[in-house]
């Protein structure tokens, strides 16, 4: 098929973690006057990018409409999951996807609506085990239904949904529906269980859940709680749509939502029978790191081909490194216990990556710096991946045992002002500087961090950081450049 605006931001690389490119920020300036819109709207954005006011704890907030939904009239429960294909990592090397499992729809959109779309009722799915409790403006009646949707929209501002790409040729104007099911309740207040299958679009669910956890572990750690700032995110994926790259972040490609707004960037997950699909999980994650890094951080990569084991400039490597980071930190957290992994299938070639052990398909290890070569020196991804994984710190059963920094600490300091306007050692903003920032926040930590870097992983990164307040102060002639306090 001729998509020829996706070449524009895809490359094509095989058996490497990054098959994507960024190229550049090109955020979308806010109007220069906008006039607010929030006649007859309780809640959600006034169009000129803050909101027309909030919901009482409790209550939902339907984006489209600005209505506040707090019934209790009526309630309707149920339990919901979905099918979803676990990846199977062969000892030897390789992976291999499993039969269908069940698990519960944690974070699921559900809206109640009468037969006529009025909303009457809206939630999630608030336990892993799927269960859910919505409460309802009136008793439920026969012709209301239950709508299981992929947008979210946190106080009532759209940040995320899963879209579903028309059958055939579509281009960058088209509006996308977001995937969504439809549940008849014929008059019922307990729907009991309801599974989607694969064959219904689970994918697209699974999806959401996976890219649902990263908008909230950014808006919780990198943004506090703020979800205008949130930059909208549009997860493309549909049965049998390929794309050029396929799978990546565009970053200058936003669909509009069908009856909703438009989004401002995307992540595409093509959909080949042979590869991964949707349940590549650590691909949609690897795309949504980049999206994070260039969001609310700063990404100097080059970009380019790369491909497994070969030492890159360290921004390279840190962008790429990172953004595998980034995937199992979110995976962990979302599945509750360490995720360490990278992996993915296209078409007979798969691989998968062990960061906590530092394998790759079991066999060879990751390559780690030379310390006789500086902290300038080029470095290899899936060892910058390890380095991270390995700072990270034990939280409950999700992560890693010896670690200095919790994942709020590391998703805080990623998109703090130092990471973002400061550059010192190589070129761009690279793993020297995120170990600056890290000491920058935390001055007291920085002979273990130090330790931590030369000792444990044989990174001869200097411990003598560059901090915004350093920066401002110059210091005398002469005298020694001691961080200042
Ligand atoms: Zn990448």
């Amino acid at each position: 098929m001729n998509r020829a605006w996706v070449a524009t931001w895809c490359l094509v690389v095989a058996l490497a973690p990054g098959a994507c490119s960024t190229d550049g920020s090109h955020r979308r300036p806010p109007p220069l006057s906008c006039t607010p819109f929030c006649q007859d709207r309780a809640c959600g954005e006034d169009g000129c990018g803050a909101t027309c006011g909030s919901c009482p704890d409790g209550t939902f907030c339907e984006p489209f409409q600005g209505q506040c939904l707090s019934g209790s009239g009526g309630v309707l429960t149920g339990s919901l999951g979905l099918l979803h294909r676990p990846g199977r990592l062969l000892p030897d090397g390789g992976v291999e996807l499993d039969d269908p499992r069940w698990i519960g729809a944690l974070g699921a959109t559900l809206v109640v609506t009468t037969a006529d779309g009025e909303v009457i009722g809206g939630g999630e799915v608030s336990s892993r085990d799927g269960d859910f409790r919505v409460t309802t403006a009136r008793r439920v009646r026969a012709g209301d239904r239950l709508v299981i949707t992929t947008w979210w929209a946190p106080r009532g501002t759209v940040v995320l949904a899963v879209l579903r790409p028309p059958p055939g040729e579509f281009h960058e104007s088209t509006p996308l529906a977001p995937w969504s099911w439809v549940v008849e309740t014929e008059g019922r207040e307990n729907l009991g269980d309801l599974t989607i299958s694969e064959s219904e679009g689970s994918g697209a669910l699974y999806l959401f859940l996976l890219a649902r956890q990263v908008q909230q572990s950014v808006l919780d750690s990198v943004l506090s709680g703020d979800a205008l700032p949130l930059v909208r995110l549009g997860v493309v994926w549909g049965p049998g749509t390929v794309f050029h790259c396929g799978a990546c972040f565009a970053s200058t490609l936003g669909f509009p939502m069908e009856g909703g707004p438009e989004m401002l960037q995307s992540v595409l997950i093509g959909d080949d029978p042979a590869m991964g699909g949707p349940w590549a999980w650590p691909v949609l994650l690897h795309e949504m790191g980049h999206y994070v890094a260039q969001n609310y951080s700063r990404d100097d990569s080059p970009g380019g081909s790369h491909f497994l084991g070969q030492k890159l400039p360290p921004a390279f490597a840190w962008s790429e490194g990172w953004a595998s980071f980034f995937g199992a930190l979110i995976a962990s957290e979302w599945a509750g216990e360490p995720r360490p992994y990278y992996w993915d299938i296209q078409g007979s070639d798969s691989f998968w990556i062990d960061y906590e052990n530092g394998l790759v398909n079991g066999t060879s290890t990751v390559r780690p710096p030379v310390p006789a070569q500086g902290q300038n020196q080029e470095l290899d991804e899936t060892w910058v991946t390890h380095f991270l994984w390995h700072l990270r710190a034990e939280q409950g059963h999700a992560g890693t045992s010896g670690g200095l920094y919790d994942d709020a600490t590391l998703l805080w300091t990623f998109g703090s002002k130092r990471m973002k306007n400061m550059d010192r050692a190589g070129a761009g903003t690279d793993l020297v500087d995120f170990l600056d920032a890290l000491a920058c926040r935390d001055r007291e930590g920085t002979g273990l961090l130090t330790s931590f870097a030369q000792e444990e992983m044989g990174f001869p990164w200097d411990g003598d950081p560059s901090c915004p307040t350093a920066v401002a102060s110059t210091p005398a002639p002469g005298t020694s450049q001691e961080p200042t306090p």
